[in-house]
């Protein structure tokens, strides 16, 4: 296969500035790494708060996007992994040190030095990208492109989230329900777990999804559920939900945030947090995550709901996002162009 010179992308020159969609040099493998032929990349909340500058450190320009499906075009020579043609996915975690105190205790995704795809690194809103192949994964069988796509940073991150809610959780409360939850509630309610969804409030179309996707009960975030909550998850953006998950949520239950970024939480009285109760963020992701969940979703199965939009309509998607318009999960697609 001959690989050109040049490439598309929609490039990122400065925060709060539309993507704009740029011939740049393809990018050249070094030798852990692949060259790949982007199918597929997922739109995330993360790409948000890097556009609206609540994420302060990305390389610039950049090229966002941390939920790459696509197939190897060029390895470089020590990789092993991987051979031309294969189908691959790239995650948010780009690479780790491997030395620092996280690293060496298994919790890399704390890691001192890290990189991350999308961010300190050029991601997949491009015709190509290429990756540390250590850090990259198979995907399972079954799923298209598009399909796959959101399993790589929603589906990650959604089912380290559902981990550290704990085991043995029976009621579990998921606030916003965007890409990761309905990606997270089809794993609990394989578990056993019931789900309590929550959205914006009167927003009946996604509590009606949610009931889709087997919640037992849906509403709005400004409601209580009906039975007390034994762990909350909260993917929204949102500071003041940690106050209403606390107040949902059982004596030594757990609130989860999920999210890299979230609006400052409101004080709140020591009642909510009395009791054993906890909370705890969720940052980034370890490559076992990746390996267990992918493994999991096809066993599930994990169905997911994309909607799509062609490479050059990023910013459309990222809008569309911003304003709750997309259920499931906004996915880019890369056509295939001519001799590619
Ligand atoms: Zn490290
Ligand atoms: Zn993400």
């Amino acid at each position: 296969m001959k690989i050109p010179e040049t490439m598309q992308a929609m490039v990122l020159e400065a925060p709060g500035r539309p993507l704009r969609l740029l011939k740049v040099p393809m990018p050249r493998p070094g030798p852990e790494q692949v060259l790949i032929r982007v199918r597929a990349c997922g739109v995330c909340r993360t790409d948000l708060h890097i556009v609206d500058g609540e994420l302060t450190e990305p390389k610039l320009p950049l090229i966002l996007g941390h939920e790459i499906v696509g197939t190897v075009a060029a390895v470089g020579e020590q990789v092993q992994k991987f051979r031309v043609g294969d189908r691959i996915g790239v995650p948010w975690l780009g690479y780790t040190c491997g030395q620092c105190r996280y690293c060496r205790r298994g919790r890399e995704n704390l890691c001192d030095a890290p990189k991350f795809t999308g961010y300190t690194l050029d991601g997949g809103y491009a015709q190509y990208t290429v990756a540390q192949e250590q850090y990259t994964f198979h995907l399972p069988e079954g799923y298209s492109d598009a399909a796959a796509a959101p399993l790589l940073c929603a589906g990650l991150i959604g089912y380290r989230s559902y981990t550290l809610a704990g085991e043995g959780v029976e009621r579990l409360g998921i606030y916003g329900f965007g890409a990761a939850a309905h990606i997270t509630i089809q794993v609990a309610v394989h578990q056993g777990r019931q789900v309590y969804a929550f959205t914006r409030a009167g927003d009946t179309e996604t509590q009606e999804f949610a009931r889709s996707l087997g919640a037992v009960w849906a509403g709005g975030s400004d409601q209580l559920p009906p039975e007390e909550l034994d762990a909350a998850i909260i993917f929204a953006p949102v500071g003041a939900l940690v106050p209403a998950a606390l107040r949902a949520t059982c004596k030594g239950g757990v609130v989860v945030c999920g999210g890299i970024h979230m609006s400052d939480i409101p004080s709140f009285p020591y009642d909510l947090l009395w009791g054993e109760r906890l909370v705890r963020s969720v940052a980034n992701l370890t490559r076992l995550d990746g390996e267990e969940f992918l493994a999991l979703a096809p066993k599930v199965p994990v169905k997911t709901e994309v909607q799509t939009f062609p490479l050059e309509q990023a910013n459309e998607a990222l809008n569309r996002l911003r304003a709750g318009q997309i259920t499931g999960a906004a996915v880019l697609v890369v056509p295939i162009g001519e001799g590619q």
